[in-house]
């Protein structure tokens, strides 16, 4: 069948490979491809996800658990092909105060207060709640780069250039994937879209390989968490989630608590101070050294949307899972036009993996 699919973030990068590799004949129609075009660019969220596997920050129909069962099950195909960079390190989620919730269905999941190896933590603090899981973790530098690879190899054509509402109907005669993140909110009307910003910051790193951890980490004097996650050549600090819109270009909404400044990004402090404390014994943290930046998620407080309208099939507002969620939502949307499940999913592994190994 042919098919465009608007958006070249990881929603339209898969949503792009999986229609090749079932044989439909596709272009996907962009103002910027992630990483591509560039690793920074604020309109392609895909840049800025860390990107652990995990949803968060989504509104849907489906329980937190059900979200969490679905990524990991649809990302372990990955995991294990080769040459596909997904990989498995321990994630400890853990909070200073006690946390009485029950533990979420995460991968080995087990309770802090019962784990018997080192929980990383700020000096002079202990920690009473939360827990220690397994979590799958994307190297996004080389991971979105191979499933552009994979679907020009597939024989995916890409057209770089903005549409506008006006020009929706010369795509009447095909089927269309909206994939353009919070760019639905102009190109579909949808006032339901928010732009959550978020802040990263990557600390260098020249171990040999990646720290086998990270951690989601709540501290007693904060609202709210700071995470670290390990990349080959940097170590990433984050966890700012600023609820907003964007009018014209420009972004408003919510101010960081304890503001600061670091390379020229107005981030809330924890994410340095806590993170600085947690993780010097194990990274040089050279405030100097470090460079920032901020994305937006694409949040729809309607919930992501997963339907079919007409000729148009919109797979959009991740909000903070984005990642998580790509082959889920993916299988899903394409769903609508083929009977297609996971078992797809090993092969299709193995295929990103084989055209990056070539
Ligand atoms: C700091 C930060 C950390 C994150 N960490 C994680 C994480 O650990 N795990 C996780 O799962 N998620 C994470 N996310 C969320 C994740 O990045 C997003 O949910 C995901 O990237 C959204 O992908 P997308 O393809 O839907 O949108 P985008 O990546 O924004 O892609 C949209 C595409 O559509 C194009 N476009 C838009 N409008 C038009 C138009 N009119 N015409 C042509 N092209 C158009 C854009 O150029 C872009 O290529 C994080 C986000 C941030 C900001």
């Amino acid at each position: 069948m042919e098919c465009t699919i608007i958006g070249g973030g990881v929603q339209g990068l898969s949503t792009g490979v999986l229609l090749q590799y079932l044989g439909h004949d596709t272009t996907l129609v962009s103002d910027s491809v992630a990483y591509i075009d560039g690793p920074d660019i604020p309109t392609v969220c895909t840049d800025y996800a860390a990107a652990s596997v995990y949803p968060v920050q989504v509104e849907s129909e489906y329980s937190e658990d059900d979200l969490i069962r679905q990524a990991e099950a649809t990302f372990e195909p990955f995991y294990e092909a080769d040459g596909v960079p997904v990989r498995k390190h321990r994630h400890y989620y853990v909070y200073e105060e006690e946390h009485p919730e029950p533990n979420p269905a995460r991968m080995n999941v087990q309770d802090a207060t019962a784990y018997d190896g080192d929980i990383p933590s700020r000096s002079g603090h202990a920690i009473r709640g939360g827990y220690v899981c397994k979590e799958y973790f994307v190297e996004m530098p080389e991971y979105i780069p191979q499933l552009y690879d994979a679907y020009l190899a597939l024989g995916g054509e890409v057209e770089r250039r903005t549409v506008t509402p006006d020009e929706l109907d010369a795509f009447r005669g095909q089927t269309v994937f909206n994939c353009s993140g919070y760019g639905s909110r102009e190109l579909f009307g949808d006032e339901s879209m928010k732009a959550v910003k978020g802040h990263i910051l990557q600390v260098p790193y020249d171990g040999q390989e990646p720290l086998p951890f990270s951690y989601t980490y709540t501290p007693t004097d904060y609202t709210h968490y700071a995470y670290m996650y390990p990349r080959k050549d940097t170590v990433l600090f984050g966890g700012s989630y600023l609820m907003g819109d964007m009018h014209d270009g420009e972004w408003t909404g919510e101010s960081p608590e304890q503001p600061m400044t670091i390379d020229g990004e107005t981030i809330p402090e924890r994410l340095y101070t806590v993170n600085k404390d947690i993780m010097s014994d194990y990274v040089d943290v050279d405030r100097d050294a470090i460079r920032a930046k901020h994305g937006f998620r694409p949040y729809r407080t309607k919930g992501m949307r997963i339907e079919k309208d007409g000729n148009v099939i919109h797979n959009y507002g991740h909000g903070g899972s984005g990642v998580s969620m790509s082959w889920w939502s993916v299988l899903r949307t394409v769903g609508y036009i083929e009977d297609v499940g996971e078992d797809v999913l090993p092969e299709l592994a193995a295929t990103i993996g084989e055209t990056a190994t070539a």
